[in-house]
């Protein structure tokens, strides 16, 4: 059935079923294989919280077999041998792979590099050896990255970061902390955001930079992993800089403009978390119709009550809509276009449909919604964390009424 009158291009109707085909191939068997492991929070994460030696190692291999089938680097940019695919590819094949895995086959969400972890444009303006020495592992999947801006004392407030980089010789050394940071706890560099000229900073006109760090680096520390809501472990990390030296070659973009690197980051962020709410709200509406069909109760399935269907026809509208919205957004964003105002609309708009969603499957599933086997409180769980992730649905509201007051009214 065609429910999106624009069809995508055939290039990108031939990556999606491609990216099918690999998900059948190296993510379903794995996480069967695994799933001893993967089920078991004891297992799945290490002493200190972050994942296991195992876990890791077949998220690994998923992101290496990817690389190879050229998947995995599809959106860093063709100059570095990236696919340099846009934005519109970007979302078809993240909402692909949210759908077909669903949370369950959370290994399958490392196969196309995540903007933050892997090679994407945010590395776009690397200096030349910086290329030459981080890119190589970045691009077949055997080193990642993470993104670190915010701070205990900024996180919607981003410019008000604290961490400082202070000239030294030819180079800066970089000291303070970032929190929240995803994939830190495997990361092999880090991009770092720091003020380097703090009465611009304060002023709000740039005096912030960004740099690329190798975890390795003196200085440089996990200081612990975050455990999150219904873990025993977690993804995200407090880092601790303590005057961690960095080369001039370690500079991304300009000296004082690294706003705009972390800028592009969360704008790519932001498409992300559109895209994969709408897949895993597809995943959870299928599982719930599927449901309604097989349980009966006073002698009828219960699809034969209005009162089961009813809110799931309201959830399904509400996600066709979200849907329309974001690869809206991304296709603006393609034609070169800030898109500011629809990119926030559709990013808070599919995050907070999403967790309504997902509270709406698990409600038609009853107990067994809940169970950890369903992986549905698991979907939830992610869609009510994108409500705050790379831009809270109050910031994206503040982004919408100030394109609306400076006169972009056109809806
Ligand atoms: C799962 C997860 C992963 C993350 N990964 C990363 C990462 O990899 N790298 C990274 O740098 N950061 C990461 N973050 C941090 C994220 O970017 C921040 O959480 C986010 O920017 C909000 O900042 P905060 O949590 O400090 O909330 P605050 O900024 O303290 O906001 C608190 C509340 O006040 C509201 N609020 C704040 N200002 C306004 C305003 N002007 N008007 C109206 N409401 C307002 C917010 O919307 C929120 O509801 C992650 C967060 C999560 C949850």
């Amino acid at each position: 059935m065609v429910a999106i009158a624009h069809e995508y291009s055939e290039d990108i109707q031939d990556i999606r079923s491609a990216i099918e085909s690999f998900i059948r191939a190296e993510v379903f068997p794995r996480h069967e294989k695994h799933a001893a492991l993967f089920d078991d929070e004891r297992r799945k994460y290490g002493a200190n919280g972050a994942y296991s030696k195992e876990v890791w190692q077949l998220v690994s291999e998923v992101r290496q077999a990817s690389a190879k089938a050229g998947f995995y680097q599809m959106s860093a940019p063709a100059e570095f041998g990236g696919g340099g695919l846009g934005l519109l590819a970007y979302y078809a094949a993240w909402e692909r792979i949210y759908h077909l895995c669903g949370m369950k086959y959370w290994i399958g969400h490392y196969m196309v590099s995540h903007w933050a972890k892997g090679p994407s444009p945010v590395l776009r303006n690397l200096t030349k050896r910086a290329q030459d020495e981080y890119l190589p592992g970045l691009m077949e999947g055997k080193t990642t990255m993470c993104f670190g801006m915010s701070e205990p004392d900024a996180g919607s407030d981003a410019m008000a970061m604290k961490t400082r980089a202070v000239p030294d010789g030819d180079g800066w050394r970089i000291t303070g902390g970032k929190i929240w940071t995803s994939n830190s706890p495997q990361a092999d560099y880090v991009v770092v955001f720091a003020v380097t000229e703090p009465e611009l900073a304060a002023k709000r006109k740039g005096g912030i930079s960004a740099f690329i760090v190798p975890t390795k680096s003196e200085g440089f520390s996990v200081e612990s992993v975050i455990k999150m809501w219904g873990h025993a472990g977690g993804d995200e990390g407090i880092l601790r800089f303590d005057n961690v030296r960095v080369e001039p070659h370690q500079l991304i973009g300009e000296l004082h403009k690294g706003f705009r690197t972390a800028m592009l980051g969360v704008s790519l962020g932001r498409l992300y978390n559109a895209s994969r709410a709408i897949g895993v709200c597809r995943w959870g509406l299928e599982m719930a119709l599927d449901y309604t069909k097989i349980r009966h109760t006073f002698g009828k399935p219960i699809s034969e009550y209005q009162g089961v269907t009813f809110p799931l026809a309201e959830r399904a509208t509400e996600v066709h809509a979200a849907h329309l919205m974001g690869r809206n957004a991304a296709e603006l964003l393609d034609r070169g276009l800030p898109a500011t105002k629809e990119l926030s609309m559709a990013k808070s708009y599919a995050a907070e449909i999403g967790a309504r969603c997902l509270d709406q499957v698990i409600q038609t599933h009853g107990a067994i919604g809940f169970t950890n086997e369903m992986y549905l409180t698991e979907a939830y769980i992610m869609l009510r964390r994108i409500n705050v992730a790379d831009g809270s649905r109050e910031i994206m509201r503040r982004q919408i009424v100030k394109s609306l007051l400076d006169g972009d009214v056109d809806l």
